[in-house]
C-alpha cells in the first residue's frame, strides 16, 4: 500500500511524458556484463536518468511537449543522449517541459502542468510551479524519482527550475554540449546540461555529456576537462564578483538574505569578495525576448504538417491551408506568441529597430562580462528574483513570467557557464538558489564555487 501510494504521488507530479524502464534495465544489464568481463566502466555506469523530452531518442517518442510532435518517433539519437548511454547510463523516461522549452513554469506543456514536490510551510497544499522549461527534470530529481536528469537552458531553463526545487544544475559554456538532435528553440543560445542532487553529480554527468561534435557547427573543438576529479571547494586566492546591478527592485528580501549568506560562505572558503558592475544588465531581458523569439520563429518553420508529427489536412484543402491548419492546431499559445514576436522583429520594416538593436545590446552585455572577468574569477548572484510561485499565478501575465528570467538571461546572451546551487530555504520553507557565473570555458571555477556553497 505504501509503495502504491508513493507511485501515485510520483505520478501526480506529472514529471514524465513516457516512462521507459526497459531502457534503464538494459543499460544496467550491459554494465553487469561489462563488469563480469572485466571491462572498464563508464562515468555513468548503471545510473538511471530522466531525459528532457527535447532530446531525440531513437525509437522513443520525442515531443518537445507539443501537440505538433505528438507521436513523432525519431530514427536517430541526439549526440548528448548517445554519449550518456555510451558512458553506461540508462533512461527512465522522457520528462515533461514547457512546450518547445518556452516558459518558466512548465505550464505551457501540451501534456499538462508539472507540480513542484515542495509545498509552502503555511499548512496549505497549494501546488507550486517546478520552474521551466526543464520542469519535469527538476521535479523528478527533487522528488527522488531519478538521481539526475538532462536539462536544456536557452535563457535559464536549467538554473531557474533547479533553484525552484532545491537541486543543482549547470549550463556549460555555449558549444560544450552538442546541439545535434535537440529540438531547436534559439540556436545561438541553446545549451544542454545536467540537473542533479549535488555539484559533484553535475560535474560527473557534464563530463559524460560534453565534447566536440562535427555534426554541430557551433560545437567547441576542445578537450573535455576532468571536472569531477578536479572538484575542490577551496577558494583561497580566488576573487568573487558581486554585480551591483543585480540588486533590483522587486527582489524578495529572502533572496537578498540568501545572497548575503552565499557571500559569507565563499569568504569562509577563502575567496576575496569584490563589488563589480555589469552596467547593461537591465537591457538583457528585453534583448533576450527579441533574439530568442526571432530565432524560434525561424526554427519552428519546419513544422509544416509534411515532415513530422501532426498533419491537419482539411477536406479539399491545398498546401497553404494544410500548413495553416496544422500549425494552428499543433502549436500552443505561448509558442504562437513567440512566432508572432519573432516574425515581427525580423520583418523588413522593423528589423533594424528591434533585432539589430538587440544584437548590439548582446555585444555590450558580453563586453560587460569580459571587463568583469578581467577583475574576478567567478560571479555570485541570485538565480531568480523569487522562490517558486504558485501554479496558475503568472499564467495570464506573460511579462510577469518573463521577468522571472531576469538574472538568468545575461549569462545566456554571453554564452557563459552558469550554475544554480541550493542555498537554504526562505521564510515559507521553499528552496532558494544561488547562481555562479564563470568566464568562457571555466566550468571548473563555477563548479568549485558551487561546491563551496553547497
Ligand atoms: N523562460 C525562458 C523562455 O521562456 C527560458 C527558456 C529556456 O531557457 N529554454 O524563453
Amino acid at each position: 500500500e505504501a509503495f502504491n501510494a508513493n507511485v501515485a504521488a510520483a505520478a501526480a507530479l506529472n514529471a514524465f511524458i513516457v516512462t521507459t524502464p526497459e531502457h534503464a534495465i538494459a543499460a544496467a544489464e550491459r554494465v553487469d556484463a561489462d563488469r563480469a568481463a572485466g571491462k572498464a566502466l563508464g562515468l555513468m555506469a548503471g545510473v538511471p536518468i530522466g531525459m528532457k523530452d527535447l532530446f531525440a531518442t531513437k525509437g522513443v517518442q520525442t515531443t518537445a511537449a507539443s501537440h505538433i510532435l505528438e507521436g513523432f518517433v525519431p530514427q536517430y539519437e541526439s549526440t548528448v543522449s548517445q554519449k550518456l548511454w555510451d558512458a553506461g547510463a540508462g533512461m527512465l523516461g522522457k520528462l515533461n517541459l514547457d512546450q518547445f522549452a518556452m516558459g518558466s513554469s512548465n505550464e505551457t506543456s501540451y501534456f499538462g502542468d508539472v507540480a513542484n514536490p515542495w509545498r509552502r510551510n503555511d499548512g496549505g497544499n497549494a501546488k507550486l510551479a517546478p520552474g521551466g522549461s526543464s520542469g519535469g527534470s527538476s521535479a523528478a530529481v527533487a522528488a527522488r524519482l531519478a538521481p539526475a536528469a538532462t536539462g536544456t537552458d536557452t535563457g535559464g531553463s536549467i538554473r531557474q527550475p533547479a533553484a525552484f526545487t532545491g537541486i543543482s544544475g549547470i549550463k556549460p559554456t555555449y558549444g560544450r554540449c552538442s546541439r545535434w538532435g535537440i529540438v531547436a528553440f534559439a540556436s545561438s543560445l541553446d545549451q544542454a546540461g545536467p540537473m542533479a542532487r549535488s555539484v559533484e553529480d553535475c560535474a560527473i554527468m557534464l563530463e559524460a555529456m560534453a565534447g566536440f561534435d562535427p555534426k554541430d557547427s557551433t560545437s567547441l573543438d576542445m578537450p573535455v576537462p576532468n571536472w569531477s576529479t578536479a572538484l575542490n571547494g577551496d577558494l583561497r586566492g580566488k576573487k568573487v564578483g558581486i554585480p551591483r546591478e543585480y540588486r533590483m527592485d522587486g527582489t524578495d528580501a529572502d533572496i537578498l538574505k540568501s545572497w548575503e549568506d552565499g557571500i559569507a560562505w565563499l569568504k569562509d572558503a577563502g575567496a576575496e569578495v569584490v563589488d563589480i558592475s555589469l552596467p547593461h544588465t537591465k537591457y538583457a531581458l528585453p534583448a533576450y525576448y527579441i533574439v530568442a523569439p526571432a530565432e524560434a520563429s525561424s526554427n519552428l518553420a519546419r513544422y509544416d504538417g509534411v515532415r513530422y508529427g501532426l498533419r491537419d489536412l482539411p477536406e479539399g484543402a491545398g498546401l497553404q491551408d494544410m500548413y495553416a491548419a496544422t500549425r494552428a492546431a499543433g502549436f500552443g499559445d505561448e509558442v504562437k506568441r513567440r512566432i508572432l514576436i519573432g516574425t515581427y522583429v525580423l520583418s523588413a520594416g522593423f528589423y533594424d529597430a528591434y533585432y539589430t538593436q538587440a544584437m548590439k545590446v548582446r555585444t555590450l552585455i558580453q563586453r560587460d562580462f569580459d571587463a568583469a572577468f578581467a577583475q574576478v574569477d567567478v560571479i555570485l548572484a541570485p538565480t531568480t528574483p523569487t522562490a517558486a510561485f504558485g501554479l496558475g499565478e503568472n499564467v495570464d501575465d506573460p511579462l510577469a513570467m518573463y521577468l522571472n528570467d531576469v538574472f538568468a538571461v545575461p549569462a545566456s546572451l554571453a554564452g557563459l557557464p552558469a550554475m544554480s546551487v541550493p542555498a537554504g530555504l526562505n521564510s515559507q520553507g521553499l528552496p532558494l538558489g544561488l547562481q555562479l557565473i564563470g568566464n568562457r570555458f571555466d566550468e571548473q571555477g563555477v563548479l568549485n564555487a558551487g561546491l563551496a556553497i553547497e
